[in-house]
């Protein structure tokens, strides 16, 4: 059984929250894009969990955690969150956690690259996370990275990190104007940091091919939402890796196979971190009570996210890219609070009303068409079945399923393990 948990918003759905609770009818968890600018909150019996490159598979004994060659890999961050984990009890050893050869890893030199544009572009920002997505993965397809599998092979490693520092510094030094990079900082940090990490790097498509075969469940964890990748999301305010589903197996090493189900995390309202249009942007008051009701300041970056009611236009197109088979609903206990809540079923484009998600221009010019809907005002986080909620969150669970015409088949009232309610 391969499996993807995908996002169908602009992330922070609760993915990793549903990897944690999902985990458990799977052997192995695998990231497939991006890098450390994720931000998976996980709470369960064992403690709360902030990860940013590890899957969150890696918090629960007998699963094997593998960092796919869609990965770009700071190694530095992955060392120190593995270390900040080892002190909260959890076991990582090569066991348990598999690291693609073919993954490029981020230098630092990429997150100071990525500061250094930002504050180039000042009020023109894109809202990076500054830890060197852009830069690293740029150099990927300029085929002027490292990978992780480089690292079993030193002397071949250090004879080309001249040829790439000094093409480096003609952008850091030449461009910028900043201190060059050496040689030498680099071949220290890839001592530092690099040669402990050895004993986990391998050929993970050829062992996810073996696990396949015995007959092992693989499910594949996506970082970030439909709506942030890098062909189909708000280009250019994406992540510059592939979010969707279709490109699990790709980015995790088995492009050979097949998934047998796509699981979309899609939130009862919406939220977006950083830059970019986001139509149904809730403003001043209204947007003060809902980021402050459902703790929406992100896991990365701290940064508060920007807030909206649910976007029906947006998550159907969300739905479509990840082709997702079925729908967990998250964060509903956070719309307890209101009395009257408001859905986003249509954007207005240049006085048309419009149900189909637009190009990034047009989406610039949309404004949101609000419908209201009743609240139920009461606490649900002890809901554990559907028919034991308020008559008026079964509506409303049962409206967005039929706008968005996808089954929902998981209602999560709270960020705890057991705080859901499966249909
Ligand atoms: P991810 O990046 O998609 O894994 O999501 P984040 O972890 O960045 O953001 C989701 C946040 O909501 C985390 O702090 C979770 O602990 C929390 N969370 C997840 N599901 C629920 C839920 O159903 N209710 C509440 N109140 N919080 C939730
Ligand atoms: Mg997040």
């Amino acid at each position: 059984m391969l499996t993807s948990i995908c996002g169908i918003n602009w992330g922070d759905e609760g993915k990793g929250r549903m990897v944690d609770l999902l985990s458990r009818r799977y052997d192995v968890v695998c990231r497939y894009q991006g890098g450390n600018n994720a931000g998976h909150t996980v709470i369960n019996e064992r403690g709360k969990f902030i990860l940013n490159l590890l899957p969150s598979g890696i918090l629960r004994d007998g699963v094997v955690n593998v960092l796919g060659n869609g990965m770009v890999i700071d190694i530095r961050h992955l060392t120190e969150e593995a270390d900040r984990l080892r002190a909260q009890g959890i076991r990582i050893t090569p066991e348990n956690l598999k690291i693609s050869d073919k993954a490029v890893i981020t230098m630092p030199y990429h997150v100071l690259m990525d500061c250094l544009e930002e504050e180039r572009l000042a009020d023109k920002k894109f809202g990076s996370t500054r830890r060197g997505i852009a830069p690293v993965y740029a150099d990927k397809y300029m085929k002027k990275a490292f990978r992780m599998g480089e690292l079993l092979h030193p002397e071949h490693l250090y004879e080309r990190v001249k040829d790439i520092v000094e093409w480096k510094n003609l952008t850091v030094e030449g461009g910028y104007h900043h201190a060059p990079i050496t040689v030498d900082e680099v071949i220290e940090y890839f001592k530092k940091y690099g040669e402990p990490l050895k004993e986990y790097i391998c050929d993970v498509g050829l062992w996810l091919n073996e696990a396949h075969k015995a007959g092992k469940n693989i499910m594949f964890e996506a970082q970030l939402g439909a709506l942030r990748d890098i062909d189909f999301g708000i280009y250019p305010y994406t992540s510059s890796s592939s979010t969707i589903a279709a490109y699990a197996p790709i980015g995790a090493g088995v492009p050979n196979l097949k998934l047998d189900k796509s699981v979309g995390i899609m939130k009862a309202y919406s939220t977006c971190v950083g830059e970019g249009p986001f139509t149904a942007e809730y403003f001043g008051e209204k947007a003060e009570a809902l980021r402050a009701a459902g703790g929406e300041y992100g896991a990365a970056t701290g940064r508060p996210r920007r807030v909206g009611p649910f976007d029906v236009v947006a998550s159907r197109y969300g739905i479509r890219c990840q082709g997702a088979d079925e729908i967990a609903l998250t964060k509903l206990d956070v719309l307890s609070e209101f009395e009257e809540l408001e859905i986003c079923t249509a954007y207005e484009l240049d006085g048309k009303i419009i149900h189909e998600f637009p190009f990034s221009d047009a989406l610039d010019r949309c404004k949101p068409v609000f419908e209201k809907v009743k609240g139920w005002n009461c606490d649900i986080t002890g809901c554990r079945t559907f028919e034991g909620l308020p008559k008026e969150a079964q509506d409303y669970v049962r409206l967005i399923e039929k706008l968005c015409e996808c089954k929902i088949t998981f209602v999560s009232v709270g960020a705890e393990r057991d705080q859901i309610i499966e249909r």
